[in-house]
């Protein structure tokens, strides 16, 4: 039997309005995301993907359309959806331990429930030596690491990340990429993930899903079949590497050619 629809987004439009103009960032977005799919949102730079992604975070609501997350329409953020993003959002006053602990401290815990989530996390990620460091003393990936385990310890059923290893480099990258896929295959959180690396998404995903440049519409919508660990040097992967290059190159296009217009994202 087919997964449940966890995440529906039904025909979601966003404006931004500002002294320029109005940006229609998105039309039209309809996707239904079964429960413990790991999506990937693709596209170039200015085609929306932040912007749908803050959508079902409830961060920053569609202008039309609705986004319901297991049947209620999301009016707000909320603890079912949690968000991992490029720039960690860590508290620099906090430990490793009490980042991850945080949002149970909020929900009234027991501390011993606490210290023993935190502990189990701290193992799943390889932070257990540095649980007593602060953000600060942390490499990006480290800190990537953590980001990922509060999320975890709050057991959001979503995840929402927002290119979270954009900033780093390849092999730490390949590393986190390797570490999220576990979490995924053991704990079956329903993933969107935005990227827009192509080989990050094939790399990843159950199903990647090509915005258009602005505004951003579904360009294409593909599941990948590929078996996991997925190899980049393999016929099936560079054959979908083509066929999505071709696709994203022509939205880079029309990018590039906005801002030599002087239109700029
Ligand atoms: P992406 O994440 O794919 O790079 P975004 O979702 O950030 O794209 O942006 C999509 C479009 O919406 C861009 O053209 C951007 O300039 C515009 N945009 C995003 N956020 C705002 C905002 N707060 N105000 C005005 N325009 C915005
Ligand atoms: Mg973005």
């Amino acid at each position: 039997m087919a997964a449940e629809t966890q995440i529906r987004i039904q025909q979601v439009s966003k404006v931004f309005s500002s002294a320029g103009g109005d940006v229609l960032a998105l039309q039209d977005i309809n996707l239904d995301i079964p429960a413990g799919q790991f999506v990937c949102l693709l596209g170039p730079s200015g085609c929306g993907k932040s912007t749908l992604l803050n959508a079902v975070a409830g961060f920053s609501l569609a202008t039309s359309g609705a986004v319901l997350v297991d049947d209620v329409a999301v009016t707000d953020t909320g603890p079912d959806r949690g968000m991992v993003l490029q720039e960690y959002a860590l508290f620099p006053w906090m430990t490793v331990a009490q980042n991850i602990g945080f949002g149970l401290q909020i929900r009234k815990t027991p501390a011993a429930e606490i210290t023993a989530t935190v502990d189990r996390l701290l193992d799943t990620l390889k932070l257990t030596e540095f649980r007593e460091r602060f953000p600060k003393d942390l490499s990006g990936g480290m800190r990537q690491r953590v980001a990922i385990a509060r999320i975890l310890a709050l057991d959001s059923p979503i995840m929402l990340m927002d290119e979270p290893f954009g900033a780093l480099d390849a092999l730490t990258r390949r590393s986190l990429q390797d570490e999220l896929l576990k979490i995924h295959a053991t704990w079956r959180k329903t993933v969107l993930f935005v990227t827009h690396s192509i080989e990050e998404a094939i790399y990843l995903a159950d199903r990647i899903v090509v915005l258009s440049y602005r505004p951003g519409t579904v360009k294409l919508d593909v599941a990948v079949d590929l078996p996991r660990p997925r190899d980049p040097s393999a016929e099936g992967f560079n054959a979908l590497k083509r066929q999505l290059s071709e696709v994203v190159m022509h939205e880079q296009a029309r990018h590039q050619d906005d801002e030599l217009r002087g239109i700029t994202s």
